[in-house]
């Protein structure tokens, strides 16, 4: 596919694995992270992809790193936001820091790079943009609030873009990704008793108890599996296709 594509949270997991795929098909990638080392490492490993260091929950940074992108590279013709945190534990819990740090990236991370992306789109009338949200975003979890809340509001603000962008051409979609196998699910694992191997199987298998549904699919994803649905979303073949919400969760919410 010809084009920019800004990606952020491009370092690792999932966001890594978007940028790749892009790089692969001759997209020209801004792989976006606070982790400035693995955007470089990553820039470093493959030809297409540049590195551009930014924290997503300062407005300022990403409207610096918007604007050089389109200045250095070129216009961006898709966004893809798939930089995000997790912290979990139960409300009753749950810091001041630990809910405003969640929303000030996963829901105003998102805010900031797709009002920065959208300003130049509607100029040229040509654009994507992808969120990477969550299955958690559509059914209740027990110690995920404030993430799952985080990113119902990353949905919902996508989807409400869309519409707003729709007369310009501008598709604005999500991808709500089960469990996934990244850094990020690994820290999940660790904490398991019989360490990571039955960490994973525990997240397949289910726990009634916590009234949590097992992967019907039996496995868990690799972020290849989301890249691939995030590329078909910002490709020509989903011309006809906004406000979306692509579940890719082995079915893990019944209802993918
Ligand atoms: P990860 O923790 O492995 O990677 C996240 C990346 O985002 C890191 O490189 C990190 O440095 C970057 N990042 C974090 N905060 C940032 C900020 N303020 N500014 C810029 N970059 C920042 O996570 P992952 O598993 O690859 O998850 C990617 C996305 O997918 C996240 O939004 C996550 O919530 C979502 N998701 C993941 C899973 C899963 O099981 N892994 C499931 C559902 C949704």
């Amino acid at each position: 596919m010809d084009g920019i594509a800004l990606v952020t949270g491009a370092a690792q997991g999932i966001g890594r694995a978007v940028a790749v795929a892009f790089a692969a098909g001759g997209t020209r990638v801004a792989a976006v992270d606070r982790d400035a080392d693995g955007v470089a490492k990553l820039a470093a490993e493959f030809d297409g992809i540049a590195a551009h260091p930014a924290d997503v929950s300062s407005a300022a940074q990403v409207e610096d790193v918007v604007a050089a992108v389109e200045a250095g590279l070129g216009p961006i013709t898709v966004l893809v936001n798939v930089a995000g945190i997790l912290r979990t534990g139960p409300v009753l819990g749950c810091s001041d820091a630990d809910w405003a740090d969640t929303f000030a990236v996963n829901a105003t991370g998102v805010f900031h790079a797709s009002r920065a992306v959208a300003r130049r789109m509607r100029v040229r009338r040509a654009g994507a943009i992808v969120t990477v949200s969550s299955n958690a975003a559509g059914v209740p979890r027990a110690g995920m609030a404030a993430y799952a809340a985080s990113k119902a509001a990353a949905t919902h603000f996508t989807k409400s873009l869309g519409l707003e962008l729709a007369e310009y051409g501008i598709r604005c979609n999500v991808v709500a990704p089960g469990s996934t196998d990244t850094p990020m699910q690994r820290a999940m694992w660790a904490g398991h008793p019989g360490g990571p191997a039955a960490g994973a199987a525990a997240v397949v298998a289910g726990d009634p108890a916590a009234y949590r549904s097992g992967i019907p699919l039996g496995r868990i994803a690799e972020p290849e599996d989301i890249a691939d649905a995030v590329l078909f979303l910002a490709s020509e073949r989903a011309r006809h296709i906004t406000m979306h919400d692509l579940y890719v969760d082995g079915g893990a919410t019944l209802r993918a």
